[in-house]
């Protein structure tokens, strides 16, 4: 089990970025996620999603990060978190998957210094500065190795049928 735990979260400025943590890390294999901040606002945009598009994906709001840290190692997990300072996620993803249960922490601006000993990776996607959303991106995808590309999401309302062009759904 992945979900992924966003910290730093400034709701006068960060809600639009967050949903895309969230629908990244949903549409990308992760069980669900949690929200270090209180804006319910991001958590309905995301349930919506989810409502609609089917799948299990859960979304958690106002969750204390150390407590969620804490949970988290208490039932046997491991916490990645993903910092451009981290080892090169190229030596580490192998080791990684390994795990049962990862929780996969991305911050907003500047992350609280003790996150880097609470967690048991620090992992850089590149070594260079980027973002949350394209970190998240590229380790979901590496941890799975492509295979969350094409999951089915069971009780969907709304699904997209692949055309080469144009555009097609199916609704029940
Ligand atoms: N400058 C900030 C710092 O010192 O932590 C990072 C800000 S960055 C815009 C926001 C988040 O994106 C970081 O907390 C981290 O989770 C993620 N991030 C950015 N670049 C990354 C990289 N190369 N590898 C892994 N995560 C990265």
């Amino acid at each position: 089990e992945v979900a992924v735990l966003r910290i730093g979260h400034r709701p006068e400025r960060d809600q639009r970025v967050t949903t895309h943590v969230g629908l990244a890390a949903r549409a990308l294999g992760a069980r669900g996620m949690y929200l270090a901040a209180d804006d319910p606002g991001v958590a309905l945009s995301i349930t919506d999603v989810a409502d609609r598009w089917g799948g299990d994906f859960f979304i958690e709001n106002d969750v204390k990060w150390r407590r969620c840290i804490q949970d988290w190692k208490a039932a046997g997990g491991k916490i990645a978190h993903l910092t451009m300072y981290g080892l090169r996620m190229t030596d580490v993803i192998d080791e990684i998957r390994g795990e049962e249960r990862v929780l996969v922490v991305v911050g907003a601006e500047k992350v609280p210094g003790d996150i880097y000993g609470l967690a048991d990776y620090n992992v850089s996607v590149t070594t260079q500065p980027h973002s949350e959303i394209s970190s998240l991106a590229l380790f979901l995808d590496h941890l799975f190795e492509g295979k969350e590309l094409n999951r089915e999401y069971p009780d969907a309302k709304i699904r997209i049928e692949p055309t080469k062009i144009g555009k097609k759904t199916v609704e029940w």
